[in-house]
């Protein structure tokens, strides 16, 4: 009785549409830049990174990456970083790029 449909009655679906390939974003930390304030963690929107248990030589925890999988590129995590010490970019060399290719 619970089952969804849309406007005229069909199913709906949320499967994401064929050919839109995602492409994977790619993280870099530098940890030894690191003051620990956690807002990388805190901002991130998918949930990609945690605070280490370790220490770096200045004694902070510093972000690690959880869940390599889901991060899309946004950097958020860099923008909010105050110290610079973390980064993410989007990986397009397991293709081309977003954009249709112009010329
Ligand atoms: S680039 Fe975006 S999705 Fe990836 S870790 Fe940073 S905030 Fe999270
Ligand atoms: S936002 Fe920057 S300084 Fe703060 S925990 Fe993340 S990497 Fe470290």
């Amino acid at each position: 009785m619970s089952e969804r449909s849309g406007p005229s009655g069909e199913p709906t679906t949320t499967a994401s549409k064929p050919g839109k390939k995602k492409i994977p974003g790619v993280i870099s930390i530098d940890g030894e830049r690191c003051k620990g304030c956690g807002y990388c963690v805190a901002f991130c929107p998918l949930g990609v990174l945690a605070m280490a248990v370790r220490f770096n030589s200045k004694g902070y925890h510093y972000p690690e990456v959880i869940d390599a999988e889901k991060c899309s590129g946004c950097d958020l995590c860099g923008m909010y970083c105050p110290d610079f010490a973390i980064h993410g970019s989007r990986d397009n060399r397991s293709g081309k790029s977003e954009e249709s290719e112009t010329e």
